[in-house]
This record gives C-alpha cells, sequence and structure tokens, in this order.
C-alpha cells in the first residue's frame, strides 16, 4: 500500500487551456479524483482510464454531497493509500472550500499539496475582454461572494464597497442579482457605472451581457441568465464592447465533432477550440499495429528488391518503426530503398526516425502519392507499401493502372471504438452539432457503425480527402473536403464553410 496524499487542484473557469501544467500532472497521476459540476469535460479526459472518478457536485434537481461527507472521502481515500486529487473549478482558495478540504488530512498527518488554479474571478472577465483593472479607471479590484449562508441574508457592506472605487466582481450571484445592483444603488453608486454579467464564462457558452448598473438586473431576468455567471460592476466594464475578442472569434456557437482516435487528436481540437468552436472529442476508431506479420518482415528482409518504400499514414510509420523493432533492425535496414510519404504528417513522422522522405506529392493524397512514384520507378523495379488492412483502394488502383509492379502490404487495423455515443446520439437528434472532421474513410466508419439508425444529413462532414468525402457521402453527410489532406486545409474548409 502506497503513502496517500490529497492534491487540491484548481482545474480553472472552464477552457481546458485554464489548467495549470501542475495541474494537468496531478490529475494524470491520480489514483483518485473526487470533482464537482465546474470542472469541465475536456479536463475529466485527462483523468487515467483506471482511476476511480467520484462526483460530489450538484446534478440538476439533486443536492451536492455535504461539505463533511465530501471531507470525510478525502480522508478515507488518502488513509488507504490513494492518491487523491481534489479538483475544483476556478481557485480552490478563493470561494472553493480548500481551506476546510485541507482540515482532515492536515489533522491527520496525511501529506497534502495546493495547485492554485486560475479564478474565474479575473479569467471570466478577461474572456469577456474586461480588464478588472486600468490606471485609467480604478486601483482596485474586490471579489465578493453574492451566496447568503443557509437561511441568512447577504452580509455585503455596500457603502464602504462604493466607497472603494474599485471594480466589484460577485461570484455566485445569480439568486441574489437584484439584491446586490440595488443594494450598491442605494448605497450611492452612478446608476449609470458600467457592469457585465458573464455566464459560462471561457466556455464555448459563454454569454456577456453589458448594461448600467441599475438596469442590469432587469436585463439578466429578460435574458434568463444561468448559472454560473458573475457579475462585474466598474468603470472597466467599459471596455468590455472594444476588447470582446472571444466573442468575436470565428467558430463561436459552433459544435465540431473529432473523430481522430486518441492520442492523434490533439492538433486539430486545439486549433478548432482556438477559433472558438466547441469541440467534442469523440474517438471513433483505434489503430494498432499489426504483430507476427510475415509479410511485412518478408519484405523488410528483402528491402534490397525494392526501389521504393511507400507510406501513407503517420500510423504506418509507426508500424513501420515497430517492425524495425522486431527484427531487432533500426533505419540503417532500409537504407536501399527511396521513401515516400502520402504528406507532411507522415513524412514528420519518419523524421523521428532520423529518416528523410525522398518525395512528398505536393497534393497530399494516395492518388498523387501512387502517381508520382509511377512517375519514378523503372519498368523492372518494384515498390512496397505498407499501410493500413482496410485502407483506400485509390492506391492500388492508380499504380495497377500505371502498371507499377507492386506489393501492397497491410502494417496496422483500425478498430471501431465508440465510448460516448450517447453524447453524440444526443447531439444529431437536437440537430446541435454542426460539423463532424473525418480525417480517412476508416473514421467515417467507424463514426457511422457507432451511431447506426442515427440520421446524418443535418450535420456537414468536413473531410481530409476525396476518398474519405466519397465514404461520407456513401453514409448521407453533407460534405466539405480539404483542398489539401493537412489538418490546416481541414481547419480552413470548416472556416470557409460556416
Ligand atoms: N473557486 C472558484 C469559484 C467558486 S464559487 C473560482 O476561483 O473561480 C462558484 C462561482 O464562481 C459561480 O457561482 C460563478 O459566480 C463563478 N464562476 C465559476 N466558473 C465560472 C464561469 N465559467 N463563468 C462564470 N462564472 C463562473
Amino acid at each position: 500500500m502506497g503513502k496517500g496524499k490529497v492534491i487540491l487542484v484548481g482545474a480553472g473557469p472552464g477552457d481546458p487551456g485554464l489548467l495549470t501544467l501542475r495541474g494537468a500532472e496531478a490529475i494524470r497521476s491520480a489514483e483518485v479524483v473526487v470533482y464537482d459540476r465546474l470542472v469541465s469535460d475536456e479536463i475529466l479526459d485527462m483523468v487515467p482510464p483506471n482511476a476511480e472518478r467520484v462526483f460530489v457536485g450538484k446534478r440538476s434537481g439533486e443536492h451536492s454531497v455535504p461539505q463533511e461527507q465530501i471531507n470525510e472521502l478525502l480522508l478515507r481515500y488518502a488513509l488507504d493509500g490513494k492518491l487523491v486529487v481534489r479538483l475544483k473549478g476556478g481557485d480552490p482558495f478563493l470561494f472553493g472550500r480548500g481551506g476546510e478540504e485541507l482540515e482532515l488530512p492536515q489533522q491527520n498527518g496525511v501529506e497534502f499539496e495546493v495547485v492554485p488554479g486560475i479564478t474565474s474571478a479575473f479569467a471570466v472577465p478577461a474572456y469577456a475582454g474586461i480588464p478588472v483593472t486600468h490606471r485609467d479607471f480604478c486601483s482596485s479590484v474586490h471579489v465578493v461572494t453574492g451566496h447568503a449562508r443557509a437561511g441568512g441574508e447577504l452580509s455585503i457592506d455596500y457603502s464602504a464597497l462604493v466607497k472603494t472605487g474599485g471594480t466589484l466582481v460577485f461570484l455566485m450571484g445569480v439568486a441574489t442579482m437584484g439584491e446586490i445592483t440595488g443594494g450598491l444603488v442605494a448605497a450611492g453608486i452612478a446608476g449609470d457605472t458600467p457592469s457585465a454579467i458573464i455566464e459560462n464564462g471561457t466556455r464555448p457558452n459563454q454569454r456577456v451581457t453589458l448594461g448600467a448598473v441599475s438596469d442590469i438586473y432587469a436585463l439578466a431576468k429578460e435574458r434568463e441568465v444561468v448559472s454560473p455567471a458573475l457579475l462585474v460592476v466598474g468603470k472597466v466594464c467599459a471596455l468590455g464592447k472594444r476588447f470582446d475578442w472571444f466573442g468575436a472569434l470565428p467558430l463561436r456557437g459552433k459544435r465540431i465533432a473529432v473523430t481522430r482516435p486518441r492520442g492523434s487528436a490533439g492538433t486539430l481540437t486545439d486549433k478548432l477550440r482556438a477559433l472558438g468552436a466547441e469541440v467534442i472529442a469523440y474517438p471513433c476508431i483505434e489503430t494498432e499495429h499489426i504483430a507476427d506479420n510475415a509479410a511485412a518482415t518478408g519484405a523488410l528482409n528483402r528491402i534490397s528488391s525494392y526501389k521504393w518504400l511507400a507510406l501513407t499514414s503517420p500510423e504506418g510509420v509507426r508500424s513501420l518503426a515497430a517492425l524495425l523493432r522486431e527484427l531487432g533492425a533500426d533505419s540503417r535496414k532500409l537504407a536501399p530503398v527511396k521513401l515516400a510519404a502520402v504528406g507532411a504528417a507522415t513524412a514528420a513522422e519518419l523524421e523521428k526516425l532520423g529518416l528523410t522522405a525522398d518525395f512528398v506529392p505536393e497534393r497530399y493524397s494516395a492518388a498523387a502519392l501512387a502517381e508520382g512514384l509511377a512517375k519514378r520507378i523503372g519498368r523492372d523495379e518494384r515498390a512496397l507499401i505498407f499501410r493500413a488492412e482496410d485502407g483506400t483502394e485509390e492506391l492500388r488502383d492508380v499504380l495497377g493502372k500505371s502498371g507499377v509492379a507492386h506489393d501492397d502490404i497491410a502494417v496496422y487495423r483500425t478498430r471501431c471504438v465508440s465510448a460516448k455515443r450517447d453524447v453524440m446520439a444526443a447531439a444529431l437528434r437536437d440537430k446541435s452539432l454542426d460539423y463532424v472532421c473525418f480525417t480517412s474513410a476508416s473514421t467515417v466508419r467507424g463514426f457511422a457503425e457507432s451511431l447506426a439508425g442515427e440520421d446524418f444529413s443535418s450535420v456537414t462532414a468536413a473531410c481530409i480527402g476525396s476518398a474519405t468525402a466519397a465514404a461520407a457521402r456513401g453514409r448521407g453527410f453533407r460534405t466539405l473536403t480539404a483542398r489539401n489532406a493537412t489538418i490546416d486545409e481541414l481547419v480552413n474548409v470548416i472556416l470557409e464553410g460556416k
């Protein structure tokens, strides 16, 4: 049994990019994660699959787990020898009861650590273009809770707050907003003081309401403001319109599913998020290296009988590396052949093995790869192709037509997986999904098979190439096709198509 520990981690206000490096490291090493409602799904996706997840927040209609029980839970897991991460929204010590949760571990001699988080109090206004202080407008900022203790009234000293002339940020104030703004006005704040209500700050569904403090409550009621939201009062709120960088992002309001396998989805997801899209990670295929592959190892052992070795994906290169290891060899074994890569990502994967592709077609597609090879190969020379078990036929077709002698060998296979079927089925049914990104025909198949029976006609499939697009059309999607088979072009086609 290991020695238990409790790490209190601030998860930030929602945007997963606002989790700290130390926080991410703690989550990845956790054996138990105790979390509440404000922690985003993307951050929960970082929890190791074998770690225990314990939700202690409030689901609609239910009560949250009482604080004493949470405290005891943390202690119990830690005394069991577990590395416990207590994940909380924003910063754990700012209206986060972090102090209370450390009491039992401290009293019982359990090791503990605190990882501060980016607090919503400052980050949420920042995503609404509101700097919480500005030399021209104020010299202080005050963070105040708008939550009344059970049964009690708010205990806010409005005149003291108004006197500071500083920016006022109220958390947990959705239910008490009328009382708060009324209190400020009664204490003499100028009725036209700019203010802002920001709901779901830093998230794809962020909504900002700007108005004068005297009428922002009426606006809030009219717009049916929901939690989590915070209220900012102060002259700095006047800057919100000018600096509204987040609201102006081109893919704001778009929901996009990314279907790449876990591990390789990173860049596409990050790029789409940075453009303001809500990304639903829906890995629907997994790739698997084919072990004991006599055809492939045999071909490598006869490598000097080939003129070219062609790779059609980064996964293919990773399988090549695995095959070389299985043979007790390394990249030097490939010295006799020239190397062709279908695109930049495949060429980059070759670089990791210290290998430079001799040919990368200008337009990244299997057909262009085959045409390029046909031009570069002599009559009595042979090409070796390492690719997916059920990959596109385009390559073989073009090679065949051009009379290129070749051996086409599967080195990895893709398998369909569906972890979040319900989320995706719901998004399809309520027609809230705008795009699905497909980077191969196998992801189309994975998606369609995991959601058999659903209607895809309301969704646009953003496809990396023509073969992928043809597969998507075959499943009933409308399609957009990237001009070149790169992640950047895939993102561009969405930007243009939106
Ligand atoms: N410890 C947290 C605050 C917890 S109190 C922090 O440092 O951010 C919870 C309150 O924080 C909510 O009622 C709301 O007022 C505010 N809040 C948290 N996340 C928010 C978000 N994404 N957008 C707007 N307000 C948020």
